[in-house]
This record gives C-alpha cells, structure tokens and sequence, in this order.
C-alpha cells in the first residue's frame, strides 16, 4: 500500500505512559487514493497516532471508483482494481491481510508473491525497499481487506528488507470465536511473521450468538476495528469502518455478535519513540526524511521493481513547514 495523497499531512507518534482501560470510539475517515480508489482509514486519526507499534491502518474496501460505497466489499468486476506502482518504504513493516480478491506484490528484492485471503503477506522494509501491488490478470470480483503498517523501533529500523508470505497461520477457536493470529503473540499463539517489537495484530471471526471473553496482555495496549458485521467489544457497539480504542490494563476483552461478523484486534506495548510518519516513511528526523524522499527521487537506495506494467510513484513535495518527531497521542 502506498500513501497516494498528493499532499500526505506529517503523522507524527510515540508518546509516554500507559493509560488503564478506555472505550474511546474513533471514526475513520474516507481518504481518496489516485482516481479510482477509496479508503477507510482509522490510523492515524484525530485523537491517536499509534496502538502499539502499529501507525497505519487503511481499510481499502473501496476499489471501484469515488461514487462506491465506503464500506463493504466492492465489486471490481471489468475494473482495473488494485493498482499501486512502484513506491518506496523505510522504517516499518507493512501487513496485507485479505478477506477476498488477490493482490499481487512485487518488490525491489525480487519477490513475485499473489497473496491470497487470509494469508499473511508481510513486507520489512528495514532501511528502503520498494514494491508495488496490484489485482491480478483475471482477478476475482471483490477485494475486501485491510492494510496496515508496523513501525520499526530505532534499534532495527535500518536491518535488512525483507518479504515474507505465511499461509499456516495459528488459529485459537472456543465459544464462537475463531482468532486467527496475524503477527505477533495472543493467548499463546504466535504468529511465525517477524516482529520487532512486542505486539499483536490478529483477525477475529464471531459467529451469530458468541458471548465470550478473549484473554489478553495488560501491558499492551490494545484497538479493535471492524471488518464486518457488526461485533461488541467491551460492551461498546461497533459499526463498520470505526475504531475502538481500549489502552491498557485488560487481562481479557468481552466480546459478543449478534450477527456473524469479522473484526481485527492491534495492539502492543505503546511506542515510546517519537517518530515522523511522511508518505511512506517512517523517520526519525526531517533529515531522514528529505534523505529518503531524495534517494526515491535519484533512483538509489530502494531498488528497482522489475515486472509492473507502468511507471513508478512520484514523491509528493514535502511541507513547507519542518516536520518533527511527535508522540503517540496528538
Ligand atoms: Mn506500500
């Protein structure tokens, strides 16, 4: 996923202490991307920068065109779907995680990997990669999904890129909850995805009638967010394409659905690091920052991407204004 905004405003995180529980509802906000491609996108938002290590969460429901819905898996049948040259990243990991369609990922290591629902498709960018995404040749009729980013905290932010597709998957069932283990450790499952801070991204199905109680780590803090359906977590009802977030000091998170629905669950020990999130980087100074941009734009660095049918992304320009390390919470 690249941050296609033409003018992508500094998401700035990190921050200090642990808050204990909350119920803090925060809607997502819909964010066009190019000229036929719309986003839900619940991190960041107005009132939180980060959960854990995670910095961005995007819900690319909408593929069809700007009059679709915002919500729900869109028909792409006779449309281009998802296509995303070649952009760089430094600095965070990013997750692909599908509930339908196929996205076909290319990088600048030279991995040609389709990543299909519910696979992990689990990109580091380390210091610089490159990579694109696009539907496939002959593609399905929906894609519905979520994308996300990982920052990288600073003692690893420059190791070695990395891509890796993992299809097995640990999977906790009981009591109507089906919890699929994205990256990261839940209940004592852990996902075989690398991870560079303590963390936790997982995918949650909840059957028609589940009443029931998720063990979970009081030192992360933690968010949830819907997929589909509609699900209730701590006792807060959550429609589509919000975000719940619950900070810390849970030892278990009540779940009930009334309905069938899917959500996904983040969490982390919070961030302490301030970092500067521009376009698709993760940084920790605007001299970083200018650095990347410039070696994305002089072609060094990142790689090349060998295969795409069309040109790479342009930077966008950065702000007039300096950007500076910010905290987790705004
Ligand atoms: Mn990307």
């Amino acid at each position: 996923m690249s941050n296609l905004e033409l003018r992508p405003a500094p998401g700035l995180c990190g921050g200090t202490g642990r808050t204990g529980p909350v119920r803090d509802v925060q809607p997502g906000k819909q964010v066009p991307l190019g000229e036929s491609t719309v986003v839900r996108r619940l991190l960041p938002n107005l009132g939180r920068r980060m959960v854990g290590a995670w910095c961005f969460v995007d819900l690319p429901h909408c593929l069809k065109g700007m009059g679709g819905a915002p919500i729900g898996p869109d028909d792409i049948v006779g449309e281009p779907g998802m296509q995303v040259p070649p952009h760089p990243h430094m600095g965070l990991q990013t997750v692909s995680w599908l509930h339908e369609g196929e996205v076909l990922h290319r990088d600048s290591l030279g991995s040609l990997q389709t990543v299909r629902p519910r696979e992990l498709g689990l990109m580091t960018s380390g210091r610089a990669i490159a990579h694109s995404e696009e539907s496939p040749h002959g593609h399905g009729p929906f894609l519905h999904g979520a994308q996300l980013w990982v920052a990288l905290p600073g003692a690893h932010r420059d190791t070695a890129p990395a891509f890796e597709h993992h299809t097995d998957l640990p999977v906790l069932n009981g009591g109507g909850l089906s919890a699929t283990v994205l990256l990261g450790e839940l209940d004592g499952a852990t996902s075989p995805g690398t991870t560079y801070s303590p963390l936790v991204g997982a995918d949650l199905t909840l059957t028609a009638g589940t009443d029931t109680r998720l063990p979970v780590d009081p030192d992360f803090e933690y968010a949830a967010l819907t997929i589909s359906g509609e699900s209730e977590v701590d006792g807060v009802r959550l429609a589509p394409g919000t975000l719940l977030y619950l900070g810390c000091g849970r030892s278990e998170l009540p779940l009930r659905a009334d309905t069938d629905s899917s959500l996904m669950l983040l969490g982390g020990e919070p961030f302490e690091e301030h970092i500067i999130m521009w376009w698709n980087f993760v940084g920790r100074s605007q001299e970083d920052i200018e650095t990347a941009r410039a070696d994305w734009t002089t072609g060094s660095r990142f790689g090349t991407v060998h295969g795409y049918d069309g040109d790479r992304l342009a930077a966008p320009e950065l702000p007039p204004v300096g950007l500076k390390p910010r905290g987790r919470v705004r």
